[in-house]
């Protein structure tokens, strides 16, 4: 799906800003994206340090915008998400992704982003020592799963200045910003 022109490409043995050895990795690929348009996604690996960070960006210049979406079946659950590294994500009651130095800029889809939320509320309640919040934290991965199993809505929100970002589907509401 949306793949037919791909092109790639790996430069090695380049400086790592991190740790300055050379042992880091360029890639480069291009790819087509129905109803969005071409996009460049570049990541850089440090095989050294580990060192990671992925991005990316539309070919075309594209406008400030915001998305939201309603997840309401299983189907909605495979609708693709392009999220750059500038993107805030957010789910209501959920959480909030926010774009930084941390931030990486993927294509996905709303299965993937949802399954990201659900890893990081089982961090907390795998770490949380206050009882009231791991109570929170577990009642809330419930209800993730339950939309995982397309048994419940739920809101995604994407927000990106750059514009770099989007969720595809005639359901989801495009706002300028
Ligand atoms: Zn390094």
């Amino acid at each position: 799906m949306g793949k037919k022109k791909e092109q790639s490409n790996t430069l090695g043995g380049q400086l790592c800003p991190m740790c300055r050895k050379k042992t880091l990795t360029l890639m480069e690929s291009k790819l087509e994206v129905p109803y969005f348009g071409n996009v460049f996604v570049f990541s850089m690996t440090c095989s050294s340090c580990n060192y990671r960070k992925a991005d990316l960006e539309a070919e075309e210049k594209k406008e400030p915008c915001k998305y939201t979406f309603e997840v309401k079946n299983k189907k909605d659950l495979n609708v693709r998400v392009i999220k750059s590294s500038e993107a805030t994500v957010k789910i209501p009651h959920v959480g909030t992704m926010s774009p930084g130095p941390a931030s990486e800029g993927f294509i996905s889809n709303v299965e993937g982003i949802i399954v990201k939320f659900k890893e990081q509320v089982e961090t907390l309640r795998d770490t949380e020592e206050d009882p009231a919040a791991k109570k929170k934290a577990k009642k809330l991965l419930k209800k993730i799963q339950k939309v995982l199993w397309g048994n419940e809505k739920l809101k995604i929100i994407i927000e990106d200045p750059t514009g770099n970002s989007a969720i595809i589907s005639d359901k989801a509401v495009k706002k300028k910003i």
